[in-house]
This record gives structure tokens, sequence and C-alpha cells, in this order.
């Protein structure tokens, strides 16, 4: 978890801001939970937080939806070696048709972000992956905003 949010980061909201925003947290969480949260894989402690949050404000949310890309069958063949068909979504507002995505900063490569490293071991290979991770979440964001959905990225 970062302290500080990401002011020049378009589109991004930081988990400070959020929190800021609904007010102080309920509870903290000992480390024996953090453990057990990092053990699940799926259900890291920034998503879970971003998802209290929601809660607390009142949002109905979905977790890990997948959502199908293509729109017809022409999009589907133009753009069939750059995107998958559908994408994991990992909180979506289907009220507001909106998609939220809780990017870790050195998985994801929050820019301009401290913690957005590059092991210096096999740097090549690393830098490949890891640019490779941004590039597919910019083209998933892309077209889900072409079917109409607005992106959130939410960054820890
Ligand atoms: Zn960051």
């Amino acid at each position: 978890m970062e302290q500080e949010p990401h002011p020049g980061q378009a589109g991004g909201a930081c988990t400070p801001c959020l929190r800021r925003a609904a007010g102080p947290r309920p509870f903290d969480e000992g480390p024996a939970q953090l453990e057990h949260v990092r053990i699940r894989g799926k259900d890291t402690t920034p998503e879970k937080r971003v998802r209290t949050l929601l809660h607390r404000l009142g949002y109905r949310f979905r977790l890990h939806v997948l959502v199908a890309l293509s729109a017809s069958p022409g999009e589907r063949v133009r753009v069939r070696c750059r995107i998958p068909r559908s994408v994991s979504v990992d909180i979506i507002l289907p009220k507001y048709k909106t998609a939220i995505f809780v990017h870790g900063c050195f998985w994801h490569r929050h820019r301009r972000c401290k913690n957005c490293t590059t092991p210096t071991h096999r740097r090549a290979w690393w830098l490949k992956k890891l640019e490779g991770n941004a590039v597919r979440d910019k083209l998933h964001q892309r077209a889900l905003r072409k079917l109409g959905w607005r992106t959130i990225v939410v960054w820890e």
C-alpha cells in the first residue's frame, strides 16, 4: 500500500483518496488476516478495501466479472489478434456500467510511482513481461470504453 495519492494519473483514483472520501475505516486488519488474504490470491487487501468503501458509499457491485469484449462478429475479426474475447474485471458497478480495476503498481506498471520497479536480474525478460501487462491493460480498458463502459483504475 502506498501512502500518497497520485494526482498526475489520468483516470486513476488512489485507495487513500477513496478512503478519505469514505471517512475512517471501521477496523484495522491484523497481520494474521493480511497473511490469510495473500494466500487466497484473488482477494488482495487493496481490493478488499475498495470493496468496503464502495459498500459504505452504498454502491451495488459485483466481483471478478468476465465481460465480453467483442461487440459484433466484424469487430471480433478486426481485433482478434490483440484483444481477447473477454476481460476479467475486479469490480463492476452494473447500474453505472463502470469497471474498476485494482492494480498492483509493480505488475501493472504504475508510471512515476516508486513501486513501479524493474528487477535487475533478467531485466529484459521482466521488462517485456511487465510492459506486456500494461499494454494489455490499456487494450482492455479501451475495448471496454468502446462498449460504453466507464473504466477506473485504483492503484495499490
Ligand atoms: Zn503506485
